[in-house]
């Protein structure tokens, strides 16, 4: 197992309230950073940050002008910022190509893929400031394969991966890195009856300290632009992108 000391960083985790976030913020607490918990959900994100000394920040992430705000007040409180975690997400939740809720469609493309560019753009600043740093975005294996029970989710994995990997790229010559996480399922609020319905032989069914594992190793030795398969246990693969 890849390790990584983080003592004296700071690290930022949107949807740090939730499944995933949550752990992840307890694994980034464990290897000795101070962590940044933000989330729409206040009560939840006050919770999880009290447990590892760290700070709540609560807002929409979707809302432009929220994440700024957010990097601003970090920098401010600490004088730095390392890791930015961009996680927070929802899930489609239409079924079917053609009966489309624009406004829950509108809410599908702020959560999962324009938090993730603002938090991009809100963050790169502070870390070059730093000389360099790290973002991890929690993309799916949606992001990577079809999901025909969920097109819209599907695309806004997709996006994001998209954007992980030529992001990455193009920050790589300063030193920060930008990672995609493409878990499958994920025991988590998210996954709701999703769960009754998953293929267990094909997708087991991952937990939200799988994810935080993972989260370590592309840390530890994760490059720019590249995507990473989740297995139980944490176990991380980088996907073989052709071209
Ligand atoms: P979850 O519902 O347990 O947690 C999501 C968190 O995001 C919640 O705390 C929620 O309050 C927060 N959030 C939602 N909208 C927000 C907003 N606008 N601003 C700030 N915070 C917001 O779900 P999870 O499974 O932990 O999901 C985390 C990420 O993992 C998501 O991006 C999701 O798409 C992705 N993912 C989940 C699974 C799965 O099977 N659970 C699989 C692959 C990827």
């Amino acid at each position: 197992m890849s390790t990584v000391d983080l003592t004296g960083q700071v690290a930022l985790v949107t949807g740090g309230a939730g499944g995933i976030g949550a752990a992840v913020v307890r694994r980034l607490a464990k290897l000795g950073a101070r962590v940044v918990v933000q989330d729409v959900d206040r009560e939840g994100a006050e919770r999880v940050a009290a447990a590892v000394d760290g700070l709540a920040v609560a807002g929409d992430a979707s809302d432009p002008s929220v994440l700024p705000a957010v990097v601003a007040h970090v920098e401010s409180q600490f004088g730095r910022l390392d890791v930015v975690h961009l996680n927070a997400g929802i899930g489609g939740g239409q079924r079917g190509v053609d009966a489309l809720d624009v406004s829950r469609y509108r809410k599908l493309v702020g959560v999962n893929v324009d938090h993730v560019v603002y938090g991009v753009c809100a963050a790169v600043p502070a870390l070059r400031r730093q000389g360099g740093g790290k973002i991890v975005i929690t993309a799916s294996l949606a992001g990577l394969a079809a999901m025909p029970a969920d097109p819209l989710y599907t695309l806004t994995k997709h996006a994001v991966v998209g954007y992980a990997r030529a992001a990455g790229r193009a920050l790589e010559p300063e030193g920060i890195t930008v990672s995609a996480l493409c878990p499958g399922f994920v025991d988590t609020l998210l996954l709701g009856a999703a769960k009754e319905e998953f293929d267990a032989v094909s997708f087991p069914l991952l937990t939200p300290d799988d994810i935080a594992e993972a989260v370590q190793t592309v840390l530890a030795e994760g490059g720019a632009g590249e995507a990473w398969i989740i297995q139980p246990g944490g176990r991380t693969t980088a996907y073989q992108f052709r071209g």
